[in-house]
């Protein structure tokens, strides 16, 4: 691990977090109705063929294009009706089948005519134009060939896998089992929302951030609230919080030179290392074990907290959960704005995408990017990256990170 002085980089200290992240060991298998969010274990292997039969499209009739003539209108006598859920007989020659949509088309059709497009004249069809064969079938196994993988494991499950496992049957699917994480927060000046506010203190508004973070991936949280600010109190929670958790995530204390209580708890406990980030917002983060319980010490600053929860602690968290895709996805957009404080720490800002008068999207980045102004967060649709040392001029390509890659 790194010593307390060298400075990382973003990219350094994610592939650094990154490298510690262990995924859960125990698989369960559950009701694909409760599966939202949760991470598959083992690739999902269909043992049948979707849609099982060549099946119709639409209500209408089905005929064989072959009795059918192709210059004027045909008429055909309507011999059977085949709703869904029923298989009908093969075609006679020179006869129509009535269907109804996903009923199996029978044998000897190779055509389904949609009704709006047809005349019933008592128990015979008119047809005006012949179609094309393969006109309004869906093929058995267009969707899915029996045997095949439909999902990879380290998906994670969306409402779309969890019909899609359901489409080959499966009422159960078997998923790693929640990650557990411990929270608590510590500083004096730190207050519940729902309590007065005396001089000098604020709301504890990275503990609902958190938990909505947290929450929104899918992981069990044990809230231990504001812990107070002594050594003792810290290392009480820690002990309760280490074998409760997988991890412990905390924010607030750990910037260097600080009277932390913090770190000489978990230090006595276990170890940790301080890293300086060169991000804003950001900077301090801490990562250690208690015993052998991962900690991750987050920045106290209610910005810093959530955006490096976002870059850092969501990839280590999904590691952790088992997803194979852990990288969120950007874009390269041009800037809507103008940045020249160039420094050396990468600056990921608080932007959204508006239409620009010369046509196309532009990120707009909120005015205040202080590291207390979670207003520029909600204000936000994403985080604009500013490289290290470089400035921005308007129309120049920035990578843009919606927010939707980085929640959840
Ligand atoms: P620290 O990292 O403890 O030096 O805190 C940096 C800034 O974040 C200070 O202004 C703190 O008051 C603020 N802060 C720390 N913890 C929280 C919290 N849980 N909710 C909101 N702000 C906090
Ligand atoms: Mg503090």
């Amino acid at each position: 691990m790194n010593g307390p002085k060298k400075m990382l980089s973003a990219d350094e200290a994610l592939e650094l977090l990154l490298s510690h992240a262990r995924t859960v060991d125990e698989i369960e298998k559950i009701h694909t109705t409760h599966a939202l969010g949760r991470v598959l274990a083992e690739p999902l292997v269909s043992s049948v063929t979707v849609p099982p039969l060549d099946n119709s499209a639409m209500d209408g009739y089905a005929m064989a294009c072959s009795s059918l003539n192709p210059v004027g209108e045909t008429r055909l006598r309507v011999a059977q009706r085949i709703p869904a859920g029923s298989v009908g007989h093969a075609l006679e020659h020179g006869t129509a089948a009535r269907i109804f949509t996903g009923a199996p088309v029978p044998l000897g059709a190779d055509a389904v005519v949609m009704q709006e497009d047809c005349t019933l004249e008592g128990d015979t069809v008119v047809i005006g134009k012949a179609p094309q064969p393969g006109t309004n079938i869906r093929r058995a196994g267009e969707d899915i060939a029996a045997g095949h993988q439909v999902l990879d494991a380290g998906v994670k499950m969306r409402a779309q896998e969890m019909g899609l496992a359901a489409s080959i049957g499966l009422a159960d699917v078997p998923v790693y089992r929640k990650l557990r994480v411990a929270l608590f927060f510590t500083g004096d000046e730190i207050v519940m929302p729902g309590e007065p506010l005396e001089e000098g203190e604020i709301y504890n508004s990275n503990r609902y951030t958190l938990l909505g973070l947290l929450e929104g991936m899918g992981c069990r949280v044990a809230d231990y609230g504001i812990v107070p600010d002594n050594l003792a109190a810290t290392v009480e929670v820690l002990k309760q919080a280490w074998h409760e958790a997988d991890l412990i995530v905390t924010s607030g204390g750990v910037s260097v030179g600080e009277e932390d209580h913090v770190k000489a708890a978990v230090e006595s406990l276990g170890k940790l290392d301080m890293w300086k980030v060169a991000m804003k917002p950001g900077k301090p983060i801490a990562y250690g074990t208690v015993h052998d319980t991962p900690f991750i010490g987050l920045p106290g600053n209610p910005v810093s907290a959530f955006a490096t929860f976002c870059l850092f602690v969501r990839p280590y968290i999904l590691r952790c959960q088992g997803v194979a895709q852990v990288t969120p996805r950007s874009y390269m957009l041009p800037a809507a704005f103008h940045w020249n404080k160039s420094g050396p720490r990468r600056e990921f800002v608080r932007a959204r995408l508006e239409p620009q008068a010369e046509g196309g999207l532009g990120v707009a980045i909120y005015p205040n990017q202080g590291s207390g102004v979670l207003t520029s967060a909600v204000w936000g649709e994403g985080l604009a990256e500013i490289r290290e040392n470089s400035m921005v001029e308007h129309g120049d390509m920035v990578k843009f990170t919606p927010f939707t890659e980085l929640l959840g």
